[in-house]
């Protein structure tokens, strides 16, 4: 019997691994959802980091490390999102897949546009958690699109069998994107410029994209929590240009936002920074329908300038 099962393992063993679906890991649920848009049942897929959990702070539990030890591809976010977190999980993986500059290394920020990169001497000055410019890119529709081409690339390269299923798979989450971005577009049209203030620099690109004006943030710099005088400071900025929105991460006290919000009339407004921040934003396209949404009602109801 013993023999029999060996003899059987060995076969297995020899079985090539065409057809064998792609096993990827993406850091977030955001990247894993665009992974499964195009990689169809031809892949697995697993998110290491919660859409509800802030994704520069994840607690790097052995778990993860295990999803990494079978990974064929891992696809991250880049831009040191993940620095805190990936790089002692990637190493504590052992597998040479998926290790920095491997074929199955995919940093997802090289095939998108960046926002706020510093110019002049890159510093990690006062706990600064953005030194290579905006790391939330995927809020922004458009590189969500980005994104999802190079994942096809690369997984056409790894899998040169299912090329031209995962090619139609884009071809039609490009279509039902574009269609979803007309939606929104029209949505948001009456309100170019409407002024709003959010905790995280977590929107750059969803307000660059969509129009809205971002006049100032709830931390004083991107992971620095806020304090009483950079607090007083926002209040009267917001009362000097009557802002009424305070856009506000799940991962992060209120207390702050609250109060800011009771000194200036303003309403706080907690926005899904991922796929996964609420249970109903299960994709990609949900996610813009769940927080365009919610903008616009609250534009509406606030008579936001
Ligand atoms: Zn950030």
């Amino acid at each position: 019997m013993r023999l029999l099962c060996s003899v059987s393992l060995a076969v297995l063993a020899a079985v090539p691994r065409a057809g064998a679906a792609v096993n990827v890991v993406a850091t977030t649920e955001d990247l894993a959802v665009l992974a499964r848009e195009v990689g169809g049942d031809r892949v697995k897929v697993e998110a290491l980091a919660r859409g509800y959990q802030d994704p520069h702070f994840v607690e790097a539990k052995p778990s993860l490390i295990l999803k990494l030890h079978s990974a064929d591809l891992l696809v991250l976010v880049g831009r040191e999102l993940e620095i805190g977190w990936l790089p002692p999980l990637i190493q504590q993986s052992r597998n040479a897949k998926v290790q920095a500059g491997a074929e199955g290394y995919l940093d997802a920020s090289l095939s998108v546009k960046i926002l706020e990169i510093p110019t002049g001497q890159i510093t990690r000055a006062m706990g600064d958690v953005h030194p290579l410019g905006n790391p939330h890119y995927w809020l922004d529709p458009g590189n969500g699109r980005h994104v999802a081409k190079a994942i096809v690339d690369k997984l056409s390269r790894m899998a040169p069998a299912d090329a031209g299923y995962f090619a139609s798979r884009y071809a039609d989450f490009d279509k039902r994107l574009a269609e979803a971005e007309k939606r929104w577009d029209a949505l948001m049209a009456p309100y170019k410029g409407v002024k709003i203030v959010t905790y995280h620099r977590s929107w750059p690109n969803f307000t660059d994209r969509f129009g809205l004006d971002v006049v100032g943030y709830v931390e004083p710099k991107p992971g620095i929590p806020p304090s009483p005088r950079h607090t007083l400071a926002l209040i009267a900025e917001m009362r000097r240009l009557s802002v009424k929105i305070i856009v506000v991460e799940p991962y992060f006290d209120l207390k702050t936002p609250n109060s800011v919000a009771r000194e200036t009339g303003a309403r706080v407004l907690v926005l899904a920074p991922s796929v996964g921040a609420e249970p109903k934003v299960t994709d990609y396209i949900k996610l813009f329908d769940h927080d365009v949404n919610l903008v616009v009602s609250a534009i509406k109801d606030t008579g936001s300038p």
